[in-house]
């Protein structure tokens, strides 16, 4: 259950009975619809773009957002957020880039929309506090559930349960 440390026992304990019973993948299938449509880096671009201006209107341009198969979805705290330092000119300027775990492919398109919301919410404040949680709420207000479930998802396949969404479908 290394996915879900940070909860309550008794709150682990009914995730653990429901996977004794081979009911998560149900409860997880009952809850999200199908898979989301974002198959290329560039529909991901537009995807976060457009999230970016509902919400985020005055933060620095975003240089470049891709999908990516190396990145671990939980050892990189759901995604990666660089700031890559470059020297322009005189002037030396932040370059903002967005990693998303490939596994973020093959999932319901809400939880892409919280791992986005997440990356974005780094564009702002860059440790894992209030203030960065309150500013991922503010942009999807079941940002903690949608969390809590993609990590149920992690915990399903961890286990060996079978993939529940996949690109292909
Ligand atoms: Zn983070």
């Amino acid at each position: 259950m290394k996915y879900l440390g940070a909860y309550p026992a008794a709150l682990r304990a009914q995730v653990e009975q429901l996977m004794a019973q081979g009911r998560l993948g149900d409860w997880l299938l009952k809850r999200y619809g199908g898979v989301h449509g974002i198959r290329t880096d560039r529909a991901l671009y537009d995807y976060v773009s457009g999230l970016k201006s509902a919400f985020l209107r005055n933060a620095e341009p975003l240089a470049k957002v891709a999908f990516d198969n190396k990145l671990h979805v939980i050892r990189n705290a759901l995604g990666t957020h660089t700031t890559i330092s470059r020297v322009q000119g005189s002037k030396l300027k932040a370059k903002r880039e967005i990693r998303v775990a490939s596994l973020f492919k093959e999932v319901p398109i809400e939880w892409l929309r919280m791992i986005v919301v997440h990356e974005l919410a780094h564009t702002k404040e860059r440790e894992h506090d209030k203030a960065f949680y309150q500013l991922c709420t503010h942009m999807e207000p079941d940002y903690h559930q949608l969390e809590f479930d993609l990590r149920l998802y992690l915990t399903h396949l961890e286990s060996g349960g079978p993939a529940l969404w996949s690109a292909a479908a």
